[in-house]
């Protein structure tokens, strides 16, 4: 794996303004993510964890600052950019799943898969094949998400994050609603990933899941406040 800057983020500032007051979630962001890293953000609650991870994940845009992915500066990119470099280049994993509910397992796979130019139905089906494969869910391919377990579910979302075979994996509290035995078999899932080459940026609450990251970025009131490379503690076989 090559230290290859994937993510540059120069001075990243984002204001909430509501009504009557402005929040500064974050001031000061510089960060670099390498390829092939697997970074745990932390912090205490409100933060700016998730803002971050919008920001990086283009889901939402900076206030101000400069944030160069991959060698191309996407700070003021239009919206339907944004959407096409997601779909292509990031697979999300949240906290509570958002599998849609009404639909199969092979169908909220396949949903953002559908949403890209040059492919048809039998490449879909391949990369579902290959997502559900990594995650062992292969035999749940027709249940829809309220017939599986919260750890399936979380299992599903993996598949569904990484089936368009994305560089980087943003997960914000991956196992926030798992009990120990989910949490485990999730985060040996990223670790797996991580393994192959996939770039991770991870935030959560439990040491035992930032632990794992080689990569340690903590955040206090907006602010990164420490980051430093470490040895992850359970690395897989
Ligand atoms: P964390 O994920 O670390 O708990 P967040 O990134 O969700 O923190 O929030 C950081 C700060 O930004 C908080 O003060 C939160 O209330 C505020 N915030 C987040 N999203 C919005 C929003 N859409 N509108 C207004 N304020 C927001
Ligand atoms: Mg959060």
């Amino acid at each position: 794996m090559t230290n290859k800057t994937i993510i540059q983020l120069d001075n990243i500032e984002k204001k909430f303004s509501t009504e009557d007051v402005e929040t500064y979630a974050l001031s000061q962001i510089s960060l670099n993510i390498n390829s092939g890293d697997y970074i745990a953000i932390t912090g205490p609650s409100g933060c700016g964890k998730s803002t971050l991870l919008s920001l990086i994940g283009l889901l939402d845009v900076p206030s101000a600052g400069k944030y160069v992915l991959s060698g191309h500066d996407v700070s003021q990119i239009s919206r339907d950019e944004r959407a096409a470099i997601r779909n292509e280049h990031i697979g999300f994993v949240f906290q509570s799943f958002n599998l849609i509910s009404d639909m199969t397992v092979e169908e909220n796979i396949a949903l953002p898969l559908s949403y890209r130019n040059n492919i048809d139905q039998k490449q879909i089906s391949h990369l579902i094949d290959f997502a559900l494969e990594k995650v062992d869910m292969q035999h749940r391919r027709k249940h829809f998400p309220s017939q599986l377990s919260g750890g399936q579910q979380q299992r599903v979302a993996i598949a569904r994050a990484i089936a368009g075979k994305p560089a980087l994996i943003l997960a914000d509290e991956p196992t926030g609603n798992l009990d120990s035995k989910n949490t485990d078999a999730v985060l040996e899932l990223l670790k797996k990933l991580h393994n192959e080459g996939t770039t991770i940026v991870m935030v959560t609450h439990d040491p035992r899941s930032a632990g794992q990251a080689n990569r340690q970025v903590e955040m206090f009131d907006g602010k990164i406040v420490a980051d430093q490379v470490v040895s992850a503690k359970n690395s897989a076989a």
